[in-house]
């Protein structure tokens, strides 16, 4: 059995962690750059750019359960809600996951611990994902900005109720 990893150290689609647990316990890192584009989920979040540096060590926690410790550091491009410009997120994440064998483990746990299914083929880039989306604001303002282009959204706001009294 041996775990499916890159030669260098560049990871990107389709990077699996063949086993996890294996991983941990031997103590393996991986680590590598991801772009907007293999992020699917942020994409759909409305991301307009990424660029991500993460790492994935596996070390066994003081619980004795085999674990990861992910790492993220870059910066996300969203689009402000005011002014309509990207606004860049920092991110920077450095959460330990504890690998657990089922999800009634993980759903039964009555505490702080950060834990994620320990599964054959554990896919890299998605379980990067899953931490920086739990990191993303759910809305996206500049700390000062102003309205955008308000001839147009204000022409653009006017028209429906414009055509409607047209209608009368
Ligand atoms: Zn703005």
């Amino acid at each position: 059995m041996s775990p499916t990893l890159p030669n260098s150290s560049s990871a990107g689609n389709g990077v699996l962690i063949g086993d996890g647990v294996q991983f941990a316990r031997d103590g393996r890192a991986i680590s590598g750059t991801i772009e907007v584009a293999q992020l699917p989920r942020i994409t759909a979040a409305g991301a307009l750019s990424a660029r991500l540096a993460f790492s994935i060590a596996g070390f066994v926690n003081a619980f004795g359960f085999p674990s990861f410790r992910v790492t993220v550091d870059g910066s996300i491009a969203l689009t402000c809600q005011r002014c309509l410009e990207p606004s860049e997120i920092q991110i920077a994440i450095n959460r330990d996951l504890e690998l657990r064998g089922t999800l009634e483990e993980i759903e039964g746990a009555d505490d702080d611990v950060d834990r994620v299914l320990a599964v054959k083929s554990m896919d890299v880039t998605a379980l990067v994902e899953d931490e920086v989306l739990l990191e993303l604001p759910i809305a996206v303002r500049h700390a000062a900005c102003e309205p955008a282009g308000d001839e147009s959204v204000r022409s653009q706001r006017a028209s429906p109720f414009a055509s409607l009294a047209k209608r009368r």
